[in-house]
């Protein structure tokens, strides 16, 4: 059994450890470099992105999870996650750990859609579309060559992956189902 690290500084991370034991894995959480040790995996949860990525940089985590990545450990960010994970974030001065070759625009769904839900049509999970949670959800505006784009939601790539990192700007621990969670501990 794998067992993945959940960053829990901030954010709903505890439904992703449910998820997590839902699809066939362990879980523990991480708060500082130490966790990762133990961890064949990273999850990094939707929330606050400013305030995770402070936690990140207060607690000295910054390194230590691009070196995780770099030893192509499979990291996964959902929604404030992704925007983590990215290279740009739009009009924001925010840490990011560029471990994503993709730009990020905050809250890009704009106030009167800020949260919705939707059949998302993700074909490495099979011909049944995934119901997708988005909450205050980052819209993804570039992407780079190296980016696979696994699922889109109306022209915009909402789930994508690059080698061993992948992101989602919806919130797959929402939805109970559990194949997203299977994808990623199938990863490395
Ligand atoms: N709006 C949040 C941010 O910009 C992300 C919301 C979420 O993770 N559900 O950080």
């Amino acid at each position: 059994m794998k067992t993945i690290g959940v960053l829990a500084l901030q954010g709903d991370f505890s439904k992703h450890a449910e998820a997590v034991h839902a699809a066939g894995g362990e879980t523990l959480e991480v708060r500082e470099a130490a966790d990762l040790e133990s961890a064949e995996g990273l999850i990094i949860p939707g929330g606050e992105s400013t305030v995770i990525g402070k936690l990140l940089v207060r607690y000295g985590l910054m390194d230590p999870v691009k070196r995780f990545a770099a030893a192509g450990k499979p990291v996964f960010g959902t929604c404030a996650g992704a925007i983590l994970l990215s290279a740009r974030v739009e009009r924001y001065e925010q840490p990011c750990l560029g471990l994503l070759d993709i730009q990020v625009r905050r809250n890009g769904y704009g106030r009167q859609i800020a949260s919705f839900e939707t059949p998302l049509a993700v074909p490495v999970l099979g011909a049944i579309p995934l119901r997708a949670v988005f909450i205050r959800a980052p819209v993804i505006t570039a992407v780079g060559k190296g980016v696979e784009v696994l699922a889109e939601h109306k022209g915009i790539p909402v789930f994508l992956r690059q080698g061993a990192v992948m992101a989602a700007t919806f919130h797959p621990e929402l939805s109970g189902d559990t194949r997203l969670h299977k994808y990623f501990l199938s990863q490395g």
